[in-house]
């Protein structure tokens, strides 16, 4: 048994690998006392690794020997692997990895090698900033709950808008300009249009680059991870719709949130 850290800008995620499975738990950043106590009572026999960009700030608060960090994207491919292979989908070698956390960062995974590609600011942090700033609601249980009712209509350009009775050339559906449908404050949208936006903005933007990453590496399929996804069906169905739209076989990691924490448990 043994146990992972992945302390990252938002939140901290815990993996301890039992006997009959992983056990997986999630605090906020700001919960990191709470964090230890919780694993001091669970995992202090364990043996234990710690990543992420707030590994550093866990170990000085953590007060035991056999603490080592393990690097972050080699922590994340190799929980994505192994999370992979309990999915039945061991023969998938070569992939892009789209992780979307507080921002997104894409590797290229061949075989047993990685290789970061690139990112983007935009991912889970621009959902919960951007969509505070529009709706003065700033929790994201509440946030993903507002956009359940809203319409990207309002609010975001399509293609086929522009093009009115012509012909596009490229598919209509697509969204020629987020936030592009907003052009008076006479005609603002209700909040959870605004947040249903800020989502397809985030799936776009994350989507857009795997989509190129992918095209350049000449690999098929996107897996992607990170707690962005969690319970937030409208950021799952865009992600996979405009993956499918390109060609590519887009796969939502079950349980990605915890890949950094799976993979640096696994480093022992
Ligand atoms: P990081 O490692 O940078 O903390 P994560 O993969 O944990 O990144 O993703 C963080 C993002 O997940 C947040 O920006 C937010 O969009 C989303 N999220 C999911 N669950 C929560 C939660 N309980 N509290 C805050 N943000 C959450």
């Amino acid at each position: 048994e043994r146990a992972g850290i992945d302390a990252g800008g938002t939140l901290i995620k815990v993996a301890i690998q039992k006997r009959q499975g992983w056990h997986f738990q999630s605090f906020s950043i700001r919960q990191v006392d709470e964090c230890l106590a919780w694993l001091n009572e669970r995992a202090a026999p364990l043996s234990l690794r710690i990543t992420g960009g707030k590994a550093d700030m866990v170990q000085d608060k953590l007060n035991r020997q056999d603490k080592a960090s393990v690097p972050e994207f080699l922590a994340s491919c190799n929980g994505a692997r192994h999370l992979l292979a309990l999915d039945g989908q061991s023969q998938l070698t070569d992939f892009i990895l789209t992780n979307v956390g507080t921002g997104t960062s894409i590797n290229l995974i061949r075989g047993e090698t990685q290789e970061w590609v690139g990112g983007t600011g935009v991912g889970g942090g621009t959902l919960v900033g951007l969509s505070g700033l529009l709706t003065n609601v700033y929790d994201y249980s509440k946030l993903i709950q507002l956009a359940a009712q809203g319409h990207r209509d309002s609010v975001d350009l399509t293609v086929s808008r522009i093009y009115g009775n012509g012909t596009p050339p490229i598919p209509g559906d697509l969204t020629a300009s987020n936030f592009g449908a907003v052009s008076s404050k006479a005609a603002v949208p209700p909040s959870a249009d605004q947040v249903a936006s800020v989502i397809g903005l985030v799936a776009e933007t994350v989507t857009a680059l795997s989509v190129m990453a992918a095209q350049k590496a000449g690999v098929d399929t996107v897996v992607y991870i990170g707690s962005s996804f969690v319970e937030n069906p409208k950021l799952k169905k865009s992600v996979t719709r405009y993956s499918r739209q390109w060609g590519l076989t887009p796969i939502i990691l079950r349980d990605g949130s915890f890949c950094g924490a799976v993979g640096a448990a696994l480093s022992n």
